[in-house]
């Protein structure tokens, strides 16, 4: 791997969406992705457009089959019916539900970097059910919402917040929500004990 393209240099997106601002948990979500090291390199708090919403997810042209066959899957695995068993009429709900959901307050938007960026962010972030996202996750500590509350309500899924699936969606969707000089370039102290090959700059 060339030195430009270290591992540290993987980026993924953070979104706090209105409800875990509503909730005062913006403090708390990101004390738990600095805490494992990643560097926030850009930060900012926005009411988007329903428009930027939609678009946010429909820059993978995949989310809508994705999405709601990971629905289907969710229901069945508990031996439930789903709301349909077409992947694409369940995200057509779930997208006017987003739209609602993300322009309801200010969310907080923030870009972080460092090894596997993108991967640790969705671990730490846990899986999008929170009735069935990991304790110890963010979505598995502070929200209880679940597909079936949610579809009967009408409504998109109140799990506090949006991680990237992968390093190449992050640098898609960083485009969207970020202008290049947003994002900082920095060092910071902690990174030599995280990444330094040979340690040698601690003693005295
Ligand atoms: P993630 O945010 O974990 O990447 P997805 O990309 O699959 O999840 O879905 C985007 C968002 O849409 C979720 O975070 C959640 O708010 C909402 N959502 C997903 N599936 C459903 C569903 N079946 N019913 C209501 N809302 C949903
Ligand atoms: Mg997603």
């Amino acid at each position: 791997m060339s030195k430009e393209k270290h591992f540290k240099k993987e980026r993924t997106l953070i979104m706090i969406k209105p409800d875990g601002v509503q909730r005062s948990l913006v403090g708390e979500i990101i004390s738990r992705y600095e805490k494992i090291g990643l560097k926030m390199i850009a930060m900012k708090m926005m009411i988007p457009t329903e428009k930027q919403v939609e678009e946010h997810y429909t820059l993978d042209p995949e989310w809508r089959r994705v999405t709601g066959e990971k629905t289907i899957k969710g229901y069945k695995a508990k031996g439930m019916n789903p709301p349909s068993e077409d992947p694409f009429e369940i995200t057509d709900k779930i997208l006017a539900g987003l739209k609602k959901y993300m322009t309801s307050g200010p969310m907080v938007l923030m870009i972080l970097e460092g090894a596997h960026a993108a991967a640790i962010g969705r671990k730490i972030s846990g899986g999008t059910e929170p009735l069935t996202s990991d304790v110890g996750t963010i979505r598995g500590d502070y929200v209880l919402d679940s597909y079936q509350m949610s579809d009967v309500d009408g409504r998109a899924v109140r799990n506090l917040l949006h991680a990237s699936g992968s390093a190449e969606e992050a640098e898609m969707e960083i485009k969207h929500w970020f202008d290049a000089k947003e994002i900082l370039s920095y060092r910071l102290v902690q990174e030599q004990i995280i990444y330094d090959v040979n340690l040698d700059g601690i003693l005295e």
